[in-house]
């Protein structure tokens, strides 16, 4: 018989999340590994939520946002008296290996768990942020990112038909990477990020300029992280007189059905796993570099800061003159 390995998701959910548990469980039993899928992230752990899988488990789930095997916060995994309770229950089971599917907070209980008990862990990056910077990206991004082109689609439809400024505000405390996407790609004149200061006097300048080149209507993406929303759009109406009309999606940006991108990441980053859990890998976490399946270990790999793309920023700025 080959090793048990459990598989959970934790943390914020993301479309691409189910594929990648249904991609898991597929490739671990046809390389002979024996796969249990647990409920709840880290609090199905310590609450014993863990049942044997096959392949029929993760029938019919391919195309579906969420994860049907849901997600909890589990504070009581902070401490290892918590991690230790859900350890002894993966023990019941003689499970040895365990993959965790989310963000930098389930990375960090991961390795909480490998650093002090005899489980093996290996992560995939599962966010619709795209803010761990180990990897170019993460499951749910290209997702969340497609549905707020959508959005912005249909927000240019008004605002073209009543010269209207548009203030989208998308998901992103720290990480400025979904408005940066989805600006560039939806053609919006001013990208707000977490990353890059911006100045209200010069938006406000260029937006007067702008209306003077001939643009009669405006949109302008802000990731949730940049400031103050309220207070931006008071100034600049204050400032140029131009109604600004905000949209905020909110959890719609969390679900949807998979892209190919986020199904095509699963499956390749399930691979990954189920291939360093069989070469007695732990605390190694799943991502991909320019095009190419990567795997760090997970301390590197949380340490690491600095990846919002500087050159995109620059280019989407050039794009909306
Ligand atoms: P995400 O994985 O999306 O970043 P959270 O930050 O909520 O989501 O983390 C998910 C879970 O991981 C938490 O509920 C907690 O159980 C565990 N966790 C988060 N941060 C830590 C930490 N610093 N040490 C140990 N466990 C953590």
């Amino acid at each position: 018989m080959g090793k048990k390995v459990a598989v959970l998701t934790s943390g914020g959910d993301a479309p691409g999340m189910n594929p990648c548990i249904r991609a898991c469980v597929r490739f671990g039993l046809y390389k002979g590994l024996e796969m249990y899928g647990v409920r709840r992230g880290y609090q199905g752990l310590i609450d014993d939520e863990i049942f044997p899988m096959n392949s029929r488990s993760v029938s019919d789930i391919v195309q579906r946002g969420g994860t049907f095997l849901k997600s909890a916060r589990c504070p009581e995994f902070r401490d290892l008296e918590g991690i230790g309770k859900a350890v002894a229950n993966l023990k019941k089971y003689g499970i040895t290996d365990l993959i965790a599917i989310g963000g930098d907070g389930t990375f960090r209980g991961a390795k909480d768990m490998a650093d002090n008990f005899d489980i093996s862990v290996i992560g995939i990056p599962g966010t619709i942020d795209n803010d761990l910077a180990y990897t170019d990206f993460t499951l749910g991004f290209d997702t969340a990112v497609n549905t707020v082109l959508w959005a912005i689609n249909s927000l240019r439809d008004t605002m073209g038909s009543h010269d209207r400024c548009s203030l989208l505000e998308v998901m992103g405390r720290h990480c400025g990477d979904i408005a940066l996407y989805a600006g560039i790609c939806g053609g919006a004149e001013y990208i707000l990020v977490p990353e890059v200061e911006y100045d209200l006097d010069e938006i406000a300048s260029s937006l007067m300029q702008a209306r003077e080149r001939g643009k009669t209507s405006n949109m302008i993406v802000f990731a949730e992280g940049a400031g103050d929303k309220e207070q931006i759009c008071s100034y600049l109406k204050e400032k140029t007189g131009i109604k600004i009309t905000t949209t905020t999606l909110g959890h719609i940006q969390r679900g949807g059905s998979p892209t190919m991108q986020d199904r095509i990441l699963a499956n390749k980053f399930a691979e990954r796993a189920v291939e360093l859990i069989l070469l007695g890998a732990t605390n190694r976490v799943i991502g991909i570099k320019n095009n190419r399946i990567i795997d760090e270990n997970v301390s590197e790999a949380l340490e690491m800061s600095g990846k919002f793309d500087k050159k995109l920023y620059k280019l989407a700025q050039i794009m909306s003159l």
